[in-house]
């Protein structure tokens, strides 16, 4: 603990810090599952030096041999029970938009967006100047980093349909910016899932709407996010990924084998949708990690179908 305080400290004379920091910071409280342990230390550094401070922080944590996580909105995590060791960078602090000109040939605008902002923001702050295109991501928790970073996916539509470039701190704690490329982007895989590095912001092509016609569409599938129970309790969306070659949704296919309800500890496969699993009130998060191996296995043995989990397990699990 004694050389993240070191590092800390150099850090922030340095650099000057503003923000949040705690050590021993417990993760429930910054994540969707609302489960999980402490970070050894959780760092939120907020305003115009965000970049700055955070490729400081960086490289000398590398220096140090400290790991360090980045934190968007905690929507698709579970953290283990016996927390993160090193260092948790929350980008929440990062947060902010703006809009440039029409890019070469294209009718519409940019609107590029710090990675902290959550992506339902992003989309809000897009309808207010009449700009669509964002608004598949309305209602779906996390931020703009997190969502670049598993190329996000809903009502048909990929961030990748949307993005344009990208702001990244690379492995050296650079900033450089990234062309969207389309053969690097696939089903929930972006190429940052393999480069080590923080996304700082992320461009989307839009293009000009009745904000009147790009509120109603928010307003859908928020609507029909409630209307599925996606808010009811404690979760991290989806757990599992969806594939072609199953021939129907991952919820259909748990949803046949009677697993909906299925209980562990405090952790349940939703009794209103399959592929939804929930912290009743106490799930730590053995229970949740159990309870996805337990759906796993059970549609292997019974129908040969190897399900991928969408969800990351994060922190110290080898110890768990
Ligand atoms: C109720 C509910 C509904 C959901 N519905 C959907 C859905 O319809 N479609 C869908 O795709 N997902 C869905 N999800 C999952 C989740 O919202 C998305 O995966 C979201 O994009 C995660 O973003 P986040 O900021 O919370 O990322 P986090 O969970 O904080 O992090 C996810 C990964 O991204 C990395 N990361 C985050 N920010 C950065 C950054 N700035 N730079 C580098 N790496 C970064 C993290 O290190 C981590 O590896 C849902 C979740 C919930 C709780």
């Amino acid at each position: 603990m004694s050389i993240l305080r070191e590092i800390i400290e150099k850090i922030n004379t340095e650099i000057g810090f503003a923000g949040e920091l705690r050590f021993d910071e417990p993760m429930a409280a910054h994540t969707t599952f609302k489960a999980g342990g402490a970070a050894d230390l959780w760092v939120k550094p907020q305003g115009d030096s965000f970049p700055r401070y955070t490729a400081a922080l960086l490289r000398q944590a590398r220096s140090e041999g400290i790991p360090v996580f980045i934190l968007g909105g905690g929507a698709n995590i579970v953290v283990s029970d016996r927390g993160i060791r090193g260092i948790v960078l929350d980008t929440s602090g990062w947060s902010g938009w703006a809009v440039l000109p029409p890019g070469e040939g294209g009718t519409g605008a940019c609107l590029a967006v710090r990675s902290g902002t959550p992506v339902d923001t992003a989309a809000e702050a897009a309808a207010e100047l009449g700009l669509g295109g964002i608004e598949f991501l309305a209602g779906m928790p996390g931020s703009v980093g997190g969502a670049v970073w598993m190329n996000a996916r809903c009502y048909e539509r990929s961030v990748s349909d949307i993005l344009v470039q990208t702001e990244f701190l690379d492995a050296a704690y650079t900033p450089r910016e990234i062309p969207f490329r389309a053969e690097d982007f696939s089903y929930k895989k972006s190429p940052f899932q393999d480069l080590p590095g923080l996304i700082l912001s992320a461009r989307f092509h839009l293009v000009p709407r009745v904000p009147g016609d790009i509120r109603a569409e928010m307003e859908k599938h928020r609507r029909d996010r409630e209307q599925k129970g996606h808010y009811r309790y404690p979760s991290a969306g989806s757990v599992f990924k969806n594939s072609r070659e199953f021939g129907k949704p991952t919820g259909k296919i748990i949803d046949e084998l009677g697993l909906r309800g299925l209980r562990r500890g405090g952790a349940a496969v939703a009794d209103y949708h399959g592929n939804l699993i929930i912290n009743t009130g106490n799930a730590s998060a053995a229970d949740i990690r159990g309870l996805v191996e337990t759906v796993r296995d059970t549609v292997y043995a019974a129908l040969g179908i190897r399900l991928e989990p969408e969800i990351l397990f994060v922190g110290d699990w080898d110890a768990a």
